[in-house]
């Protein structure tokens, strides 16, 4: 009998889905938008009886840690507060464990207008021809991604209660439209994005926001002014923040959150960019809407040499531990996660060489505290 108390139950893992486009009509789903993806499907998507995920729920069923929902493990295991602990508390009242859809995670097209130096070309659509320049290859290119959104037939969208979008930059797309259009109880509906902030929403769209129950927008911002534009490349710091300006009272149901993607290269730049959002964005609380995840792929911070991470430790003991629920999570990934298989530096030099940037002079103090190691 499963323990609903028990660390090992997550509501998504029984009503909770994430869709993401494979190319070609196909598609990967999971829990969540975090946990670990299915091989790619091409049926008609059964919520209930779907092999996939009714082994993540025989794993909680049977009160084990599912391995595909690593990613929360791994916080709550460096003393964070995981999406799944989140969850336990916004999905309080379902916490059945028949499989019923509440939660719908959604893709939207890889169609961005970023180069963001933590993603790549299979979520970002400008990637495409750097990635093909730096020899990465440009795995589900756009070219072959179907614009169709025929992924979400066959599931009842009618008990939602919670829809997120990633992308790509959701609202560049129309993706996100066509889903809350068809939802009947929108005003039941906790809408959610994450978005880079360089589009202001379209007037249809915030009518359509104006239903929802809430929306709330996490905001891409790992960096302020010149640091921004170098990790979001192309886009442009005042435009940005014109556009936090003006949503910040756009709509009496919306609430703006920040999230900090933080691997080595911005470990520095995490105060500074909480004060900028703590001056900047009305009715701001830094302790609940400032959100800091951990980067993967090149510039993950298990890459940082001795001498670096050791300053890494020093800046973040500067940041109110007590004040962010991230705070001790984040020190313990510096301290613990260690890997000296891959060079960064080779990474950003590469970078500079094809977009014309310079990460010595935008990043000084990480240039300064990286001398040591070399
Ligand atoms: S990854 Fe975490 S939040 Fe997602 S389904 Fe698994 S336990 Fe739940």
């Amino acid at each position: 009998m499963i323990d609903t108390n028990s660390k090992t139950y997550c509501p998504l893992i029984f009503h909770g889905i994430y869709v993401e486009r494979a190319g070609n009509g196909a598609y990967q789903i999971a829990p969540c938008c975090i946990s670990k993806k299915s091989q790619v499907l091409t049926q008609t998507i059964d919520f209930v009886n779907n092999r996939y995920l009714n082994v993540i729920r025989t794993a909680a069923n049977n009160n084990v840690r599912a391995p595909q929902c690593q990613s929360c493990w791994v916080v709550e295991d460096n003393g964070g507060e995981s999406r799944r602990q989140v969850y336990m508390d916004r999905f309080k009242e379902n916490q059945a464990t028949t499989p019923e859809l509440i939660s719908l995670d959604y893709n939207t097209l890889p169609i961005c207008n970023a180069k963001c130096i933590i993603c790549g070309p299979y979520f970002s659509s400008a990637w495409i021809q750097d990635a093909q320049l730096l020899k990465l290859g440009s795995r589900g290119a756009i070219t072959i991604i179907d614009k169709e959104q025929n992924q979400l037939d066959g599931l009842d969208l009618t008990q939602l209660k919670s829809v997120y979008f990633n992308g790509g930059e959701p609202l560049l797309t129309n993706d996100h439209v066509t889903i809350l259009t068809q939802l009947q109880n929108i005003n039941e509906v906790a809408v959610s994005y994450n978005i880079n902030g360089s589009c202001y929403p379209t007037e249809d769209v915030l009518q359509l926001w104006s239903k929802a129950k809430e929306v709330t927008l996490s905001l891409s911002i790992d960096g302020i002014n010149e640091q921004f534009e170098y990790i979001r490349n192309p886009l442009i710091w005042k435009q940005v923040s014109d556009n936090i300006a003006k949503l910040n009272n756009c709509l009496p149901n919306l609430k703006i959150n920040i999230a900090y993607t933080v691997g080595l290269h911005n470990v520095f730049g995490l105060r500074e960019c909480i004060n900028w959002c703590n001056t900047n964005i009305d009715k701001f609380d830094v302790a609940t809407q400032f959100h800091v995840h951990t980067a993967n792929g090149k510039l993950d911070i298990k890459f940082a040499g001795r001498e670096l991470r050791k300053s890494f430790l020093n800046e973040l003991s500067l940041i109110d531990n007590n004040k962010f629920y991230w705070g001790t999570s984040l020190k313990n990934y510096v301290r613990s996660t260690v890997d000296p298989s891959n060079n960064w530096m080779d990474y950003l030099y590469s970078l500079d060489k094809i977009r014309n940037t310079n990460w010595e002079t935008t990043f000084v103090e990480l240039y300064e505290n990286s001398l040591n190691d070399r």
